[in-house]
């Protein structure tokens, strides 16, 4: 899996990835991190980007020529997806991360300031993705969202101890919420590991787990429960 993310701040995603799960995954070759920055082609003789947007208001708009230039420039896998990261974009979840991990290539565009010239969206017809009903500054964030779920899902990615398969929201585990986990020691600050954990009886702590899912669920997301969850 190839990410390319198309960015003005590269600084942001590789710092993120040379950390943790995703570095591994990096130096064992099972997902590949480029950068693109826009800036890198600008016709701009001052390197700008921008541009105060037409019929007024404050800030500034990411022109198209850097983006298109950007995008074009990025050699595409016979399967790829192009994803422009943006608050007004269908809302990212479990199921679109399974979706995203099957691809060969994920071309990322994040904005800034106030957004993109709506002709790099008219023209490059890229799938809107937004992370949630919020506005940031900038799309790094969101593209680092979305490699960091879609890479839990490329196998090999988690160790062999973990996997994506049972966490919550996935398929695993019917979409719901994870049941809670508990580790040494057996007593902390009167706070006791639950005794059906303690016994060795898998059949037991799987039934535990089960029920502990369903509770979860029902008190916090009731929403999963229902018949159109998103697994
Ligand atoms: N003016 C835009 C609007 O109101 O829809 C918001 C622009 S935001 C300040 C700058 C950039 O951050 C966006 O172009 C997008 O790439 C990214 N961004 C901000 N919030 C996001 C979200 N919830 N999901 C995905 N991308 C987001």
């Amino acid at each position: 899996m190839k990410f390319e993310i198309i960015t003005l701040f590269e600084d942001i995603i590789k710092g993120y990835c040379a950390q943790s799960i995703i570095k591994r995954a990096v130096d064992e070759n099972l997902i590949k991190v480029n950068t693109i920055n826009p800036r890198d082609f600008t016709e701009d003789k001052h390197k700008k980007v921008d541009a105060p947007p037409y019929g007024g208001t404050a800030g500034m708009v990411l022109q198209c020529q850097p983006i298109f230039d950007a995008y074009e420039s990025i050699e595409k896998e016979d399967d790829f997806e192009f994803i422009m990261l943006t608050p007004q974009g269908e809302k990212f979840n479990q199921k679109i991360a399974v979706e995203l991990a099957s691809k060969k290539q994920i071309i990322m565009l994040c904005g800034h300031y106030e957004g993109f010239d709506e002709r790099i969206r008219i023209g490059l017809k890229p799938r809107e993705i937004s992370i949630g009903d919020y506005v940031l500054t900038g799309g790094e964030l969101p593209a680092l969202c979305l490699l960091d779920s879609i890479s839990r899902n490329i196998k090999g990615v988690l160790g062999k101890e973990d996997s994506a398969e049972y966490d919550s929201f996935s398929e695993g585990i019917e979409g719901i919420l994870e049941h809670p986990h508990y580790t040494r020691p057996r007593e902390y600050r009167g706070m006791k590991v639950p005794e059906v954990l303690l016994n060795g009886n898998h059949a037991e702590i799987e039934k535990w787990r089960k029920e502990q899912r369903i509770v979860r669920t029902k008190q916090r997301r009731k929403d999963l429960l229902e018949k159109d969850k998103n697994i």
